[in-house]
């Protein structure tokens, strides 16, 4: 098992810019949709170190709005294996679907400020007007929502809604940014310091037709409340960083520190995935591997505070 990056090894160095004087949060954040594998217990585990490196508190959060991916037998599993690798956490856990009305609570915030708009597109709605215009604007997860709904006048917005037609609610985006007096930064512990580039993903979905919250809300609304300084997580939502942090300048939040770590591959050099059953936690264990022997697996050996 290997530990992939993109960004220059900083080596296992805790690096000078953590202390006990600063209060360190940090926080590991799993959905319940499946079993903890390698790469959860790496990311878990270098959350843990940074914060007890620092005399810091490691949270555990989970992060459970989607109903209908999530089950109680996963969360159960994520206790034990968690526990089982070594690792304790404040109780209570935090659990995002009992925080709806925090969520709720930010949108009406952002909807006063003229900054959210009710998108009725399906998701075949949406590819059609992709199809219809070859040169379609890219982000890091395909290509970006056209705006469609962007431009309906408010009556027909009034009237569809009266009709109950499902809508997500989406940020405008260049309507907010324009509201910024300066550009945004974040420092991410590996890469430094970033100026956000909020537009990259377009106007994300910060209410879903399903559920009444987002990742992209949940999670930014949920690290300012549990007073989490230093978001640790892996690499692969390094680019969601970039739109936290216009959600944190328009909700008035604090700004924490970031550390996107690299992302456990297998020996051909793909992600580890939940369904990748063979290197689930639950598995090892049962194949008699010991806590040791996993934390080892996972790139976080004893003794070596490594914070890849
Ligand atoms: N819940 C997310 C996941 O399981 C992680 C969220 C985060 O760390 O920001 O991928």
């Amino acid at each position: 098992m290997t530990v992939s990056r993109h960004s220059p090894d900083r080596g296992p160095s805790l690096g000078p810019a953590l202390g006990p004087s600063q209060d360190i949060v940090t926080r590991f954040a799993p959905s319940p949709t499946g079993l903890l594998h390698l790469g959860h217990a790496h990311s878990a585990l270098v959350s843990a170190r940074l914060a007890e490196a620092a005399g810091g508190r490691f949270l555990l959060r989970l992060e459970d709005i989607d109903v209908g991916r999530c089950r109680p037998e996963f969360e159960t599993a994520i206790l034990e294996d968690l526990a089982w690798l070594g690792l304790s956490w404040p109780a209570p856990v935090w659990r995002q679907s009992a925080r709806m009305a925090a969520y709720r609570a930010a949108l009406d915030r952002l909807e006063a400020m003229g900054l959210l708009y009710p998108c009725f597109c399906t998701r075949k709605d949406i590819q059609a007007e992709i199809a219809a215009s070859p040169s379609a604007p890219h982000g890091p997860d395909g290509p970006l929502y056209p705006g469609t709904c962007r431009a309906l006048d408010p009556a027909e917005r009034a009237d569809r809604i009266a009709a109950g037609h499902p809508h997500a609610l989406r940020l405008d985006v260049a309507a907010a940014l324009a509201r910024m007096p300066g550009p945004l930064l974040w420092h991410d512990r590996a890469a430094g310091e970033q100026t956000a580039r909020p537009a990259l993903f377009g106007d994300v979905v910060l209410a879903r037709k399903d559920i009444p919250t987002s990742y992209h809300l949940a999670v930014t609304v949920d690290d300012a409340a549990q007073g989490v300084t230093l978001v640790t997580r892996g690499q692969d939502l390094f680019a969601a960083t970039h739109v936290h942090r216009l959600l944190q300048a328009l909700l008035d939040l604090p700004v924490p520190a970031y550390h996107h770590h690299g992302l456990l591959t297998d020996e051909a050099g793909r992600r580890l995935a939940k369904r990748d059953n063979a290197r689930a936690l639950r598995t090892l264990r049962e194949a008699g591997a010991s806590p040791a022997e996993a934390r080892a697996m996972a790139g976080v050996p004893d003794g070596n505070p490594r914070t890849a």
